[in-house]
């Protein structure tokens, strides 16, 4: 059996008993970064095997796990944080375990963009995730794409490094006065959600620019 099992995106308290129990059961467990998830897996007193399975391994390591779980092997992929899969690797993984045949079972868990979108007060009837914004090629087509046929809420991850720039493009094709909300920090000490305009809110992370720090999710 191949397990997806999703990992706190912070507080090590948002881990399931089902997902230790399946952590201590499996032969193995295939992380992302076998450093990171020591953490997790020593507060939890897991002391199965690693091995690492991260968005540059091969189609050898591909191979490898689906030759363990053909030997009758169980094995748990997890990745740094949240769920496996979704921004995160395991979907090249997950397609050769299903093009086997390989029965797979995926718990449900922590991931940033649920977490932020129930807090948000915006509609999740109807939801676009869009990942990370692409950097520079194809940045401004689809902002202006999405921004002309805009029917649902749409969430974006964001990193230190871009969430002004981000605003400001979200400014340029939604306009300044429009809906947004930023979360900060989820499942963290200094966990924060701002809730405004687009004008409101830059001007909130111009006056309080320490706070330009940690994971952004951005709902537009
Ligand atoms: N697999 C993860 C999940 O299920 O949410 C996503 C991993 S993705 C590589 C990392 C991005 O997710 C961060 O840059 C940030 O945008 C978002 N993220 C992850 N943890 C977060 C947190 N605690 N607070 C806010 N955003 C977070």
């Amino acid at each position: 059996m191949f397990y997806i099992v999703p990992t706190p995106i912070w507080n090590l308290e948002d881990m399931s008993f089902r997902a230790v129990r399946i952590l201590k059961e499996v032969d193995y467990i295939a992380c992302e970064d076998t450093r990171t998830s020591w953490v997790l897996l020593k507060h939890y007193e897991i002391d199965t095997p690693t091995l690492s399975y991260h968005s540059h391994s091969g189609i050898s390591k591909v191979e490898k796990i689906i030759d363990m779980l053909q030997n009758e092997k169980n094995v748990a992929l997890i990745s740094d944080a949240g769920t496996p899969g979704i921004s995160d690797p395991g979907y090249a993984l997950v397609q050769a375990v299903l093009e086997k045949w390989i029965e797979i079972t995926a718990l449900p868990g922590p991931s940033a963009v649920i977490t932020a979108l129930s807090a948000s007060w915006m509609s999740s009837h109807h939801f676009l995730y869009l990942w990370f914004l692409p950097v520079k090629k194809w940045r401004q087509t689809l902002l202006k794409r999405i921004s002309e046929n805009k029917t649902e809420t749409i969430v974006i991850y964001e990193s230190v490094h871009r969430l002004q720039k981000t605003l400001k493009d979200i400014s340029t094709y939604f306009g300044p006065e429009h809906h947004i909300v930023v979360g900060r920090e989820l499942t963290k000490k200094f966990e924060d959600y701002q809730r405004g305009s687009v004008e409101e809110v830059q001007k909130y992370f111009l006056e309080n620019s320490w706070k330009i720090k940690g994971e952004f999710v951005i709902l537009i």
